[in-house]
């Protein structure tokens, strides 16, 4: 590691939760990386500390403008006790790509990288074993400076914190229900869509209240000028089987570039699968499931890696995809993606990162 720092270790540790009943994101470790940032000294003083709240000028720009900007990543422990972390060069990338869309100054990869593992093999204790859990690592930045009035802050937090999770829906790889929503949308050409900021999901909110309210539990939203075309699920990417391709919406600006998404193109063009960045409409997508050629949807994201989709609502038509049943391309890419974050299969794609 390039970058070292002081740890302050609690006084009064927590009590690991046990791996069975975990759920997503309620619990967190001992400890949390803080680290300013001011333009004399650029970053500066990052530390690991015990986990708490921190205190705030009521007037942080963060709270009255929305200069935010979060990341989610995970580490896991192998069987034989070593401690990975999944592409999080491809997070630091990112971070760097959303700071620049948000005016955040930008930060080095590898002191990015070295923060997270060096919080990590503090709180190693707390990654949990049991199937489909890991810990999940959430950097995020926030502008500080107390003043009102709309320009870049001059001063900034960066934070990690840490939570031992389970599967991300509490049924596992069960099918879920999707609603296409085709009155609200949630990022438009031009906007902060490719960014991964708390404002895009602000804005997300009703949609998704009023989806859970008619039974559905994601949101797949279209876009934004024609709410035509299939963008991207809630807080994953969307893929589709049709006929023998795996398809996905290509990045067009107002879609999040998963990294999940990213290594499931990588892997099927491995594994010989043919797959496709292409635009693909709703009305294609519901001829291709009226002529049988809808095999498969599946959702891609770090919380549930792939979360397979068995209804779709669109206009008030449900179509029910592979029976409502996961189908073998989504097992396969979780049962792969999975298995080189746990060591359980070899890192053929050479894309963990240890924890030493
Ligand atoms: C984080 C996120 C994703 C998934 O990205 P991963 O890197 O695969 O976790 C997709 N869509 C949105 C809106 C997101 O915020």
């Amino acid at each position: 590691m390039k970058h070292e720092f002081p740890v302050t270790l609690t006084t009064n540790p927590g009590t690991k939760p046990e791996s069975k009943g975990l759920r997503f994101g309620t619990v967190f470790t001992d400890h949390m990386f803080v680290m300013e940032y001011n333009e004399e000294k650029g970053w500066h003083d990052g530390r690991i500390v015990p986990y708490g709240p921190i205190e705030l000028d009521p007037a942080a720009c963060c709270l009255h403008y929305g200069q935010e900007m979060f990341e989610g990543l995970k580490a896991y422990k192998t069987a034989d006790g070593r401690v990975q972390l999944f592409r999080p060069y491809m997070n630091a990338k990112r971070t760097n790509r959303t700071n620049d869309r948000l005016c955040i100054p930008e930060i080095d990869e590898d002191l990015f990288v070295d923060a997270i593992k060096a919080l990590v093999k503090v709180e190693q204790d707390w990654i949990p074993s049991g199937e489909g859990t890991s810990l999940y690592i959430r950097p995020f930045i926030f502008a500080t400076e107390p003043f009102l009035g709309v320009r870049r802050a001059t001063e900034y937090k960066f934070m990690i914190i840490l939570s031992p999770v389970g599967p991300y829906f509490v049924n596992g790889l069960q099918p879920t229900k999707m609603y296409v929503e085709d009155v609200y949308t949630r990022a438009a050409k031009g906007g902060t869509g490719e960014a991964k900021c708390a404002g895009n999901y602000g804005g997300s909110l009703k949609a998704q209240e009023i989806a859970h309210e008619k039974g559905f539990e994601q949101i797949l939203w279209l876009d934004a000028k024609e709410h035509k075309y299939i963008e991207e699920i809630g807080s994953a990417n969307a893929f589709f089987v049709i006929g023998d391709e795996v398809v996905t919406s290509p990045l067009n600006g107002s879609i999040l570039p998963g990294i999940t998404r990213d290594s499931i193109i990588a892997l099927c063009k491995e594994k010989g699968i043919k797959v496709s960045e292409r635009q693909i409409s709703i009305d294609d997508l519901e001829a291709a499931y009226r002529n049988g050629e809808l095999k498969e949807m599946f959702a891609s994201g770090t919380a549930a890696i792939v979360s397979p989709v068995g209804e779709l609502l669109y206009k008030g038509e449900k179509m029910v995809i592979n029976n409502n049943e996961i189908g073998p391309v989504a097992q396969e890419m979780y049962n792969t993606i999975y298995g080189i974050q746990t060591g359980k299969i070899e890192d053929f794609m050479n894309w963990t990162v240890p924890v030493e």
